[in-house]
């Protein structure tokens, strides 16, 4: 899996689909491809007093339909087209919700784990300064991503803020709740995967409460999948996670259920769950991959790209009947016509995961009125957008009998390109 490389797979998917819709060739030569892209250096002064050479990189892919919009990860192994691939899948993700806003996706080469606070925070004001003029509430809007989170925003908007001397909280969402942030933006990724999966196993008459399903991953979208999932009655029976001292991950396994708050309690800020106190409470710590070889209906991979491979995909039970894809780009597309060859009902990752960039649009919205709603008024509205989302794509496949992905593809393909043909640009 060493040669794996999401920009292509991103393109392969929206070739696949381009050809479907009949595009022209300038639309499909715009489309497959981003606007723009930004790649540049983050000096640190670090703590030790030697000067430390960051890269960083912001990718813009579309923004016929509104502002960029995407999050930033810190990762050590981010690469230019890891943040291009995203980038794309913002685009068709803010599309197939209708949310009025394009696609971007930036990140830093870096591991927080390995790094101060007063480090990182040199690292988000350098990122801000650094790409200053390119970003912007009605340019390009960032957000938390894998490793980052409301602090991290919270420093970019303060360094964004200064430059421009003015209060422009619409900047940056993911914002921390009491500084511009909104209510049940932390839940919404996790909770939005869960409204869609709750819909399409009402379309498939499965009752959830008769459900079982196994998690990757112990993140923000991660955690908040498992208990939106455990409050509806599914009984959730593994999560993987990361371990940062042996730098590999573990399948933690209790086939009588896991429970949410204890496992929480035993991980640290990254969502690495220690070990030795699992095991003293009765879970079977496995390998990596045990948590895709579950007796289970439903397997949320909610970690990074390329999980779901022709390699793991041997070990997926005959049982699981439901993917989805809480992550951004888990399933490769040889993996992919495997599960569409054997009826596997997936839930594809831009659609699914969408509820955290709605959240970040309802953020922006609230901050534009200065005005800011309960959290049951913000997880209605989530619910609202999410579940007419699905079911918009998933009426389209079940009338032209056609793959979830391919019908959400269609739906925000179409979208883009019009906007884009509207414009005048194709
Ligand atoms: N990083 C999240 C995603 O991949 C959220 C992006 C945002 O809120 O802009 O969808």
């Amino acid at each position: 899996m060493e040669n794996f490389n999401p920009f292509k797979m991103a393109q392969q998917q929206f070739d696949g689909v381009a050809e479907t819709l009949g595009l022209d060739s300038g639309t499909r030569e715009l489309l497959r491809v981003p606007q723009r892209e930004y790649h540049f250096t983050i000096p640190v002064k670090m703590d030790n007093g030697t000067t430390k050479v960051f890269q960083g990189f912001r990718v813009q892919h579309n923004d016929a339909r509104g502002p960029a919009k995407g999050g930033i990860r810190f990762h050590p192994h981010e690469t230019i087209d890891t943040v291009r691939a995203l980038a794309t899948w913002m685009t068709w993700k803010c599309a197939v919700v209708g949310i009025p806003l394009g696609g971007g996706k930036g990140g830093v080469i870096c591991d927080p784990h390995n790094l101060s606070d007063r480090e990182q925070e040199q690292i988000c004001r350098g990122w801000i300064r650094q790409i200053v003029r390119n970003v912007g509430p009605l340019q390009d809007v960032p957000a938390p991503d894998v490793m980052t989170h409301g602090q991290h925003m919270l420093w970019m908007l303060d360094e964004y803020e200064h430059i421009m001397g003015a209060h422009l909280p619409g900047f940056i969402t993911g914002k921390p709740v009491g500084m511009g942030g909104s209510l049940g933006r932390t839940e919404a990724t996790g909770y939005g995967v869960m409204y869609t999966l709750r819909e399409a196993l009402k379309g498939h008459g499965v009752d959830i409460k008769a459900t079982t399903a196994s998690f990757q991953g112990f993140g923000n979208v991660s955690q908040y999948a498992i208990e939106l999932y455990m409050q509806y009655g599914g009984k959730a029976v593994a999560v993987s996670c990361w371990d940062q001292k042996d730098q590999k991950s573990y399948s933690f396994i209790r086939n009588s259920g896991i429970d949410l708050k204890e496992l929480r309690s035993m991980a640290d800020k990254f969502g690495s769950i220690d070990k030795e106190k699992a095991k003293k409470a009765g879970y079977e710590v496995a390998d990596a991959a045990a948590w895709i070889a579950q007796d289970v209906d439903i397997l949320v991979p909610a970690a990074l790209e390329n999980q779901v491979n022709a390699e793991t995909m041997g070990k997926i039970s005959k049982k699981v009947k439901f993917v989805v894809e809480g992550a951004n780009g888990p399933t490769t597309p040889e993996a992919d016509q495997l599960f569409k060859k054997n009826g596997v009902f997936v839930i594809p990752d831009f659609l699914a995961n969408a509820g955290g960039v709605t959240c970040s649009y309802f953020e922006q919205v609230q901050c534009n009125m200065n005005y800011f709603w309960s959290k049951d008024e913000v997880l209605s509205k989530l619910d609202h957008i999410m579940t007419g989302a699905f079911h918009g794509v998933y009426e389209l496949s079940k009338e032209r009998k056609i793959y979830m992905r391919d019908a959400a593809y269609m739906i925000a393909i179409s979208r883009v390109a019009e906007a884009c043909k509207m414009r005048g640009w194709v």
